[in-house]
């Protein structure tokens, strides 16, 4: 693309929005996301900012496959949410969770036992019928999981859903697997590898976390979970209410529909920038295409120069081949 008149042909009404969250997550207090309209609706591109243009390459896929191209068939009009668990102080956990209305799911993120239990502690004393999950996001050795997950089930017994990545490498997985009386779920092992054989983590795991954005669109996360053949949980990577309709129509086009989805996220910012915000409403959320609302656009509006970072960066992406692959996909004309 040369010119910003070409930008804004693709990438109508663009606007860069920056909504603060709630509580510190991956070290972020203040949300951008890029928003645009296509003859399909409004779509999202909000990789995070240190990603490099190869890692945002499918995210910009996923969006311009948003805002061009119609869902497919979707099999429900909501899909069950769980809530999500930062790393808060145990006083604050019940004004957390009163954000995930009737979510009888948990997601908790952890390092260990030691330092951590007391947050599954503070969620079962809130919701005592709670299905618990961990998300270790890859971060212990075998050994390690072998030596928490042990305290944790001698600890709480069977409140656990599954336990999410563990162990980065499959063999760790593998060997755990067969020693724990927990599922496994696998996230990190499924968005590092994609374009290679995932098929083998069906021996390795019980329930695939795939996200819409990461995955490159609808099409794309629905082969990608066919390959792998476990059921999906689709979860979000802290979107707007705009991306976050897009995961919410993947989920909804799935048959299996177990477990509930991580796509409860905009609670855990301040706003949203859909009226009313896309949220968790007795533990579900509905599915729908999301326009944004001019009032709120306007107030998180983002400076000129964080609106001309968001354009340079989707142009360079944009211009390094993915625009042939788009019209290749027929996508545009
Ligand atoms: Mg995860």
């Amino acid at each position: 693309m040369s010119s910003a008149a070409q930008f804004r042909e693709v990438f109508n009404d663009f606007i860069v929005v920056a909504i603060p969250t709630r509580t510190d997550f991956r070290g972020i207090n203040v949300r951008e996301a890029a928003l645009f309209r296509g003859p399909a609706g409004w779509s999202e591109f909000s990789p995070f900012l240190e990603y490099d243009n190869n890692e945002a390459r499918t995210w910009l896929k996923a969006a311009v496959e948003g805002a061009y191209q119609e869902w497919p068939r979707l099999l429900r009009g909501e899909v069950k949410v769980n809530a999500t668990l930062p790393r808060v102080s145990a006083e604050k956990v019940p004004e957390v969770l009163a954000r995930f209305p009737g979510c009888t799911t948990i997601k908790i993120k952890i390092d260990d036992f030691e330092n951590d239990h007391y947050l599954v502690e503070a969620a079962l004393e809130e919701v005592p019928d709670a299905k618990i999950r961990l998300d270790v996001n890859g971060g212990w050795s075998l050994q390690q999981a072998l030596l928490n997950l042990h305290d944790y089930h001698l600890r709480f017994g069977k409140v656990f859903e599954y336990v999410e990545q563990p162990c980065l490498a499959l063999e760790d997985l593998r060997a755990l697997k067969a020693e724990i009386p927990f599922k496994i779920a696998v996230d990190e092992s499924i968005r590092k590898n994609l374009g290679s054989d995932l098929a083998a983590l069906r021996e390795v795991a019980d329930v695939a976390i795939v996200k819409w954005a990461p995955s490159g669109g609808i099409a794309a996360a629905r082969g990608l979970i066919e390959s792998i053949g476990l059921p999906a949980v689709v979860s979000s990577a802290l979107d707007t209410g705009i991306g976050i309709s897009h995961s919410a129509a993947l989920a909804a086009s799935l048959s299996g529909a177990e477990y509930a989805c991580g796509l409860g996220t905009v609670s855990l910012l301040m706003d949203d920038v859909v009226e009313p915000p896309v949220v968790a409403i007795n533990g579900v959320i509905s599915v729908g295409r999301s326009t944004p609302s001019s009032g709120q656009l306007h107030k998180y509006l983002a400076s000129p120069e964080r609106h001309n970072w968001w354009q340079n960066r989707i142009t360079s992406i944009w211009n390094s081949g993915l625009s042939e692959e788009v019209k290749d996909l027929g996508w545009l004309k």
